[in-house]
């Protein structure tokens, strides 16, 4: 390849098996939504992130969808969110009727500050108005403060979703333990779009220890269909069901996750390292937390900086994209009650994603890291 192609941002890894698990299901026949893969596909994800049950959804934004619906939000109800995410973790709430607030982050993960969580929950309970639903996202592979905001869910007894779709195999310590991100609240959501940590092209899944939790949530999926002669359907539900197809794809792409896991992890390794010196924050990691570095980021000094270091990227034929504009400034969310606010907003105006896929190569790494390198020095 010439020294000028361009380097993705973060392009999927499709070279295991996966031609050979898609061809293998197409010939059974089974493309839609019944198939054997599909349940196939459920225990493998739930045996590795060590959940009790797992039922597979079409995206990670239904899975979320079927989620809240289950633990019944909708018109009057509140989902408490973070304001620096992805905006499919607010949109599910807002399309069942309920309202969102959100939460800022915190500087020492970039996710929900816990104890910004836990002063707005005294405020509110004290005039007996706690959300419905806690959602904490695990930002870019980073794993929200779990025990924490686990801490204030059971005294409050407010239950949790995790939007868990960018941090697929992250983990949090916890009670001398290390458990997977997604498996701490009633629910956790996962997401296997084209640019996740792995991906069936679209699809997603949603985690529980509940049966019962586990049960309405596929009978939704499943368009409410009750297992009854004649079409019997008793609820208004959802064609969110993942097919077998897709379902083969996430099979081949699970037995390849600890591989793309540690060749993120070798890639944040070595920005984290040539960078060490420049005035940039690197991205976080914390002492309970294992991240996966789905998304390497980090941060500029200023927005200044931020677009003059993207620019230059680009013009290097080296892709670079912003982080997030937070929730509350969604023009369709500025009437959503917002917790802070001024971190989310920092983040966004300061924060660069760099390179990271996993087929990466330290030839393609080493130009990111001296065009980085050189803008600091011109
Ligand atoms: C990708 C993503 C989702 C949605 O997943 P899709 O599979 O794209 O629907 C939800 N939340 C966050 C934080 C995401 O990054």
């Amino acid at each position: 390849m010439s020294e000028t192609h361009v380097i993705p941002l973060c392009i999927p890894n499709l070279s295991g098996q996966e031609s050979k698990w898609v061809t293998e299901a197409l010939a059974t026949g089974f493309v839609s939504t019944a198939g054997p893969l599909i349940e196939e596909f459920e225990t493998a994800f739930a045996s590795y992130v060590g959940s009790r049950y797992a039922v597979a959804c079409s995206s990670g934004t239904t899975a979320i969808h079927t989620a809240l619906h289950v633990l019944g939000m909708g018109p009057g109800k509140e989902v408490a969110t973070a304001d620096f995410t992805f905006v499919a973790s607010a949109n599910p709430a807002i399309h069942l009727g309920a309202s969102v607030s959100l939460v800022d982050s915190s500087r020492n993960d970039w996710c929900m500050d816990p104890s910004l969580l836990e002063d707005w929950l005294r405020k509110r309970a004290r005039v007996g108005k706690l959300p419905d639903v806690l959602m904490p996202v695990h930002v870019l592979g980073q794993p929200a403060d779990m025990n924490e905001i686990m801490r204030l869910a059971s005294e409050f007894e407010i239950p949790v979703v995790e939007d868990a779709a960018e941090s697929l195999g992250a983990t949090v310590t916890s009670g001398g333990s290390c458990r997977q991100v997604g498996t701490f609240g009633e629910f956790g959501c996962f997401s296997f779009n084209g640019n996740k940590i792995m991906t069936t092209g679209g699809g997603g899944i949603l985690v529980t220890d509940s049966e019962d939790l586990a049960r309405k949530a596929k009978h939704l999926v499943n368009q409410a269909k009750v297992d009854a002669p004649g079409y019997l359907h008793d609820q208004a539900g959802y064609n969110y069901r993942m097919t077998n197809l897709v379902a083969a794809l996430g099979l081949a792409q699970l037995e390849r996750l600890n591989d793309f896991i540690e060749a993120k992890r070798s890639i944040a390794d070595r920005y984290n390292t040539a960078f060490a010196n420049l005035p940039v924050c690197l991205p976080p990691e914390t002492a309970a937390s294992y991240s996966t570095y789905w998304l390497y980021s980090l941060l500029c000094e200023n927005e200044l900086v931020r677009d003059d270091l993207v620019n230059r990227l680009n013009a290097d034929k080296i892709q670079a994209r912003l982080l997030w504009r937070p929730l509350h400034m969604q023009p369709y969310l500025t009437d959503a009650e917002t917790v802070g606010g001024s971190i989310s907003a920092e983040l966004f105006s300061r924060g660069v994603s760099l390179p990271c896929s996993t087929q990466l190569t330290h030839q393609e790494q080493n130009r990111v890291i001296d065009t980085v390198k050189a803008f600091y020095q011109d």
